[in-house]
């Protein structure tokens, strides 16, 4: 490995090793540092039980860019996904709503609950959709600086205008209450029944920690209307062989270019000459230097500990210290002898409801609950929960037929607790607690369960390098979003450290497996350095 790089890159996630792969392709010599023993960063496979792997952070595809899975050619590196077009909602009282790709199979679902709600989510997806479709548009672009003075932002702020000028009066207005609004707000407006409304409200909580009353926590709603799978929009999917098998995917693709990829190579810090970013110093003392440095690592991370305050303007490295970050998630990867047998749908063989994204949710006021509960300190109990069995789709996950895995995405769980207890103190207790909550649904489930592993707040901070725990770096909320993100110094990739640029989920389009941070900051530095 050389010592000298054009670029050295903080962090194998999946977007350092995006930028990688597009800096490679555009002649550099680039370094990938990952301080795991395995790059991907929250999108990763691993066994978490003896015979039992998950992709144990993120586990649905949607989001990334076809751009990106078409330029780094990821099919061919082993990428393939699977598509998951069903979701359960399954009732405590044994109701139940199973949503398919058959518009006549929903319709008679939503009916079991309203007259109405079946029309109303057709219409609010439509605006959904279309605005998501502005959003979208916008992920692969550098954000216009909010200092405008160039001609070129001009351009880009002009362009933007012009999408919005398109849209009618109607979509105006909601695109207003979608970007700045609460989501009880459109809740209100256009549902009745409690399981809607339910499922409505769990559609934005997966990248917040917000009250559906607080003004910006709708914007998380168009988060789901942005993504794609296979050319199919609003698609989500699973990946074979989990979520890791995109980032080892890029990073072969990156090792066929010529990247260097060293792990168990945790960064100290960066190395600052004369004002500007020269390298990097590793924890075991290694000095690696490169004509700049691009950090996968999120904005706290990046500029308090690598860099330091010492060299950072004042007003910015205020404003990144109070950037907020937090995303009360907790994360479950159980390892089950046999096929969960819900009670709502019967059965231990599988059937459609086994190959559905699973919502654990009884009302929009049960999330409601469980926000107010984290913000007092405490877990939710009982947390709602996202829940999938991917082993029915992907029979890689697991070595023994009949065997299974499940991921459960539970929330909210405040990363500070209340009073002296720690999560290393209440860990098990609230791991058990999840468990009996999910097996009222599932009464099989601890006669399945053989092993699980419980990543709270704490341990995403500690396995992934994730600052408070924050799955997206930085919360998604509209004043770190765009030309702000993370903030309006650092929005186009480059920051007020010379050399030093962003290229992870704490830049603009934010969180979630995109490639669109990584892609869009390797165009930026690839311009500077040319
Ligand atoms: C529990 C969970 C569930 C999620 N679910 C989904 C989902 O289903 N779908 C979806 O699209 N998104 C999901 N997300 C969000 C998504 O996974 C992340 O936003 C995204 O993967 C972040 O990618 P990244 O490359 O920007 O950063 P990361 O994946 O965080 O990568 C940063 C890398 O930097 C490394 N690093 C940090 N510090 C150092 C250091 N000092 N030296 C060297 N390396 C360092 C880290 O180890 C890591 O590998 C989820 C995230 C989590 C945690």
């Amino acid at each position: 490995m050389k010592a000298d790089y054009d670029v050295v890159i903080i962090g194998g996630g999946h977007n350092g090793l995006t930028t990688a792969n597009y800096l490679a392709m555009g002649g550099l010599s680039v370094c990938v540092l990952e301080r795991r023993h395995i790059v991907g960063g929250a999108a990763v496979s691993e066994e978490f039980h003896p015979g039992f792997r998950n992709s144990i952070a993120s586990y649905v595809v949607s989001l990334l860019r076809p751009e990106v899975v078409n330029e780094l050619e990821l099919k061919k590196y082993g990428y393939e996904p699977i598509p998951l077009s069903n979701s359960l909602y399954p009732d405590l009282n044994g109701d139940y709503l199973l949503l398919n790709e058959d518009e006549a199979n929903n319709q008679a679902e939503v009916a079991k609950f309203s007259n109405r709600d079946y029309d109303a989510l057709n219409e609010f997806y439509e605006v959904v959709d279309q605005v998501g479709s502005i959003v979208s548009g916008q992920w692969l672009k550098e954000p216009p600086k909010l200092s405008a003075r160039g001609i070129g932002d001009l351009i880009s702020a002009a362009k933007l205008g012009v999408d919005f000028y398109k849209l009618d009066d109607d979509a105006r207005h909601r695109l207003l209450q979608l970007f700045v609004g609460a989501p009880i707000t459109l809740i209100n407006k256009w549902f009745e029944s409690p399981k809607i409304r339910a499922m409505v409200a769990a559609s934005c909580t997966p990248a917040n920690y917000a009250s559906l009353h607080q003004p910006g926590a709708a914007m998380a709603m168009l988060h789901h209307a942005v993504g794609e799978l296979d050319g199919q929009k609003g698609a989500w999917g699973l990946v074979k062989g989990g979520m890791g098998s995109i980032t080892q995917a890029m990073a072969k693709s990156a090792m066929a270019k010529g990247v260097d990829i060293r792990t168990d190579a945790a960064v100290k810090r960066v190395v600052m000459e004369n004002g500007r970013a020269v390298g990097v110093e590793l924890e075991d003392g290694d000095i690696i230097r490169g004509k700049a440095v691009a950090s996968n690592a999120d904005p706290n991370r990046t500029f308090l500990q690598f860099v330091g305050e010492e060299h950072l303007p004042e007003g910015f490295a205020s404003d990144i210290r109070a950037y907020r970050m937090e995303s009360a998630s907790l994360r479950m990867n159980l390892a089950l002898s046999g096929l969960p047998d819900f009670a709502c749908l019967p059965g231990t063989s599988v059937q459609e409801h086994h190959k559905s994204s699973i919502m654990f949710v009884e009302s929009a006021e049960q999330i409601e609950e469980a926000y107010l509960t984290a913000r007092s300190g405490k877990p939710a109990n009982p947390p709602f929960i996202e829940a999938l069995i991917p082993s029915v789709l992907d029979q890689t996950l697991t070595d023994e037929p009949e065997t299974h895995v499940m991921s459960l995405l539970c929330k909210y769980m405040p990363y500070d607790l209340a009073g002296e207890q720690t999560w290393d103190d209440i860990r098990e207790q609230v791991a058990e607690q999840i468990i009996d909550h999910v097996q009222k649904y599932i009464p099989n489930l601890r006669d399945i369960l053989v092993g699980y592993q419980c990543l709270t707040p704490l341990d995403l901070e500690r396995k992934f390098g994730l600052t408070r725990g924050d799955i997206c770096h930085g919360r998604l909320e509209p004043d770190q979003l765009f030309s702000a993100r993370p903030h309006p110094d650092a929005a186009q990739y480059g920051t007020p450290v010379p050399g030093l640029f962003l290229c992870g989920s704490g830049a603009h389009p934010g969180g979630g497996v995109t490639g669109a941070p990584g892609r869009n900051a390797a165009q930026r530095i690839l311009r500077e350095m040319k």
